[in-house]
């Protein structure tokens, strides 16, 4: 399967990708940018014209001498894409069209308490109505990109954790949504599929960076060169659980004193709960499927200025600003991105005291002043990855654009049941 991270993109597959983040392009550029000859160009170009994922829209007015260069754009209604975020305790359904541009989106509960036979369920219920309300026929979606938490095995869509509960260890997602939906789904790491948005988003300044990714629990992602970094099987930068010093809090991985479990949204909330006066003061109940809400409370309590709230928030961001020093350092990074919907309303305490321990700590603070970013889309960055994930890997066009082998799309992988 053609993928970024592994290098052989087709032909096409490169075109297309110019022209999704690009706009529009002439044959010109784009053999200037993809260092391919003209003749080449030329060829895929026709065909993808053919299989009408491309179209020519006009000239080129900018240049100074000879004709006037055709340019050439995506035809946005070829395909679309569709990409979920599922975490415990929210759901995150977009729409995209075949330019990457966002057609329809939907927030949701989580799957936490529901198991997954009906969490399936209910999303392709739900996906079925975004299309409907966004007009898009089930025959024009190339695929569903479902993003979620680690450890995955993502050939056989199935969970490799038996989080939120057993019922999930190895239960077969892609297999049941697919069956569901009528289209092939892959399965992402969220905290990848961030990354992958940002990336494409355009908002890094720099080909090579690191991600930390804060839903429920925390997951973290790394592009390198451009590239996804996806380790031996995907399951990469797992930066929730590096333990922090002299911590002891049990985490879900049988490990104690993850940066999750110390510092994770459930930590925050369990340390207000602690605190009966404040728990009362801000609202926090600490149900276990409530905790990106009620984490939500406790930052919008910092922002209109508790200062115990913001004491804990201080404290849990500079633990992960501790996390965030061993994976800037690991990979050799000056630019972290902070995404995920724990980061809505308390993204930018956290980005202050990550940067701190950065400045104070990582290595690389003695080449350049590390830098933190937050996501341009903080709480969608994950399901807008995902799409754009299967815009850029599912077959599009016909065998002789290069772009994949069939029209029509494969038979997805069935997971075991
Ligand atoms: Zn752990």
């Amino acid at each position: 399967m053609l993928s970024p991270g592994q290098g052989h993109v087709s032909t096409a597959g490169r075109m297309l990708d110019l022209l999704r983040t690009q706009g529009t392009l002439s044959r010109v550029e784009l053999a200037e940018r993809s260092g391919l000859t003209a003749g080449t160009i030329t060829h895929a170009v026709r065909r993808l014209i053919e299989d009408g994922l491309v179209r020519e829209v006009g000239r080129d007015q900018q240049q100074g001498r000879g004709q006037p260069r055709r340019l050439l754009e995506l035809d946005a209604e070829a395909w679309y894409a569709v990409g979920i975020q599922v975490d415990r305790t929210t759901t995150t359904i977009v729409v995209l069209d075949f330019a990457g541009n966002r057609i329809a989106g939907a927030s949701l509960r989580g799957s936490g308490g529901t198991g997954p036979e009906r969490t399936i369920a209910a999303l392709a219920d739900h996906v079925a109505d975004l299309l409907r309300s966004a007009a898009v026929g089930r025959d024009r979606v190339l695929g569903v990109g479902l993003v979620t938490h680690g450890p995955q095995d993502r050939e056989r869509g199935v969970l490799l954790t038996a989080q939120p509960d057993p019922a999930w260890l190895e239960f077969p997602l892609t297999g049941r949504l697919s069956e569901r939906l009528g289209t092939p789904v892959l399965l992402e790491n969220d905290a990848t599929a961030a990354a992958f948005g940002e990336q494409w988003a355009g908002a890094v300044p720099t080909a090579t960076f690191g991600l930390v990714y804060m839903a429920s629990g925390i997951g973290g992602g790394v592009i390198v060169d451009g590239e996804i970094y996806r380790g031996r099987a995907s399951n990469t930068v797992e930066i929730g659980h590096v333990v922090l010093n002299g911590g002891s809090t049990e985490c879900v991985c049988g490990n104690r004193g993850c940066a999750q479990a110390e510092a994770g949204p459930r930590a925050v909330v369990e340390q207000v709960l602690a605190e009966a006066d404040l728990a009362e003061r801000i609202g926090v109940r600490g149900a276990p499927e409530g905790t990106l809400t009620d984490f939500e409370r406790i930052a919008r309590a910092w922002r209109s200025g508790d200062r115990e709230a913001g004491r804990l928030l201080e404290r849990s961001a500079t633990s992960i600003g501790r996390a965030a020093v061993t994976l800037v350092n690991l990979f050799d990074l000056d630019t972290v991105v902070l995404a995920g919907p724990a980061f809505l309303t308390a993204g930018t305490l956290y980005r202050r005291h990550v940067a701190a321990e950065l400045e104070q700590s990582a290595l690389s603070r003695a080449l350049s002043r590390p830098e933190v970013l937050i996501s341009t889309n903080v709480d969608t960055a994950a399901a807008i990855g995902g799409a754009l994930h299967v815009l850029r890997t599912m077959p599009s066009g016909t065998q002789e654009t290069g772009t994949g082998i069939s029209p029509v799309p494969k038979e997805p992988h069935k997971g075991a049941s």
